[in-house]
């Protein structure tokens, strides 16, 4: 009796696990166990996305509906961006997968029932078998009544434990999208729709903290391409890109804004430091050098013009740049290969 009594038992241990507890609240909201879905519940129960738990936090607490709409307006705003319609074309397997599982959990709870309709039934018996084939027979339906409920058990373990794995995988393959997609494949670099949400982060986190925009442009870079031709240009923008990156604190935002444009965020450092910082960086790209290792020719004199503004409290990302930007156009107009910093 006591052992038919812990397998019932188990079955909180069985509750208890993740995978279980994001498909109980799937279906408390009535959505169907599709990967984004399944995405959003497991970042919230896991509290792994700090923005996406208080988006879902503050619907649930305002009554609001968590429909499938929702969800996926949730999932392109916290989780995914772009990478959207990829991560779309990956999630048919896990959905079929959670579907599967949604049907063992209940065929596993009707077991769960009838093992239990069992024991109360062969407990009866028990008080009323007169001889060792009656008690033979119950422990018989006892025993039949296990392996069917450990059977059904083990299975679900097992395909909760594959959806987990095919989430860690999806969760992996998202992660390289959503970096691909905020990164410049020439220079390593942030590009422009890294832009807005690293540098947002940055002047939100840190209020007190001075944080001070730079603005950097090549100087006549069009006739670098005009007279050397567009691949040497493209050496000349990844150069000035790791000399950037080599001068520049590791903790600065440094996106490629464009073609040969780039913008940085430095946070904690003064004006001061920018300027000097922006100073350094002018002159290792003076002294860059570039050769070409089949006539030995060396092309060299390039320059960059820096423009910067500290952030102000009420500075959006936009309304920084703007004045970062009026500084560096301030540099160039007063002759380039100089750096210009502009109040707040
Ligand atoms: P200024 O000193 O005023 O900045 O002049 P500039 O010639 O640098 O500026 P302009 O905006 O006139 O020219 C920028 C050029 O950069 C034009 C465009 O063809 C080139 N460019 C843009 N993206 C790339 C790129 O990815 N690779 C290369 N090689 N050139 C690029
Ligand atoms: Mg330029
Ligand atoms: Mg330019």
């Amino acid at each position: 009796m006591t052992s038919g009594k812990s397998r019932v038992d188990s079955r909180p241990d069985l509750q208890a696990d993740f995978g279980y507890r994001i498909l109980r609240l799937l279906e408390g909201h009535g959505l169907a166990p599709s990967p984004i879905h399944y995405w959003i519940f497991h970042d919230y129960l896991q509290a792994s996305n700090e923005a996406l738990v208080q988006a879902v936090s503050e619907r649930l607490s305002a009554g609001r509906k968590l429909d499938s709409f929702v969800l996926h307006d949730l999932f392109e705003r916290y989780v995914a961006g772009e990478s959207l319609s990829r991560f779309n074309d990956m999630g048919d397997d896990l959905e079929a997968l959670l579907s599967g599982i949604i049907s063992l959990l209940r065929n596993a709870e009707r077991t769960t029932a009838g093992f239990q309709a069992c024991l109360t039934d062969n407990l009866q018996a028990l008080d009323q078998a007169e001889n060792p084939e009656g008690l033979k027979a119950i422990a018989q339906c006892l025993a039949a009544a296990v392996v069917t409920a450990s059977s059904d058990n083990l299975a679900l373990q097992r395909n909760l434990e594959e959806a987990e794995q095919e989430a860690r995988h999806l969760r992996l393959e998202l992660e390289k999208h959503r970096k691909a997609s905020i990164t410049d494949p020439l220079t390593g670099l942030l590009n422009r729709r890294g832009m807005e949400t690293e540098m947002a982060r940055v002047l939100k986190v840190s209020d007190e903290i001075c944080n001070v925009m730079l603005v950097m442009d090549i100087d006549h870079f069009k006739s670098i391409n005009d007279r050397y031709g567009h691949a040497v240009g493209d050496v000349v923008i990844r150069k000035v890109a790791a000399s950037l990156r080599r001068v520049l604190p590791p903790d600065a935002v440094l996106v490629r804004f464009g073609g040969e444009e780039f913008v940085a965020l430095l946070s904690g450092h003064s004006v001061q430091d920018a300027v000097a910082l922006a100073e350094q960086a002018r002159e290792m790209v003076e002294r860059l050098r570039l050769v070409n290792r089949q006539d030995d020719t060396v092309v060299e004199g390039f320059t960059i013009s820096v423009g910067i503004s500290p952030a102000s409290d009420s500075d959006t990302v936009e309304t920084l740049f703007a004045r970062a930007d009026r500084a560096l156009y301030q540099a160039k107009h007063a002759g380039r290969n100089r750096v210009v910093a502009l109040g707040s």
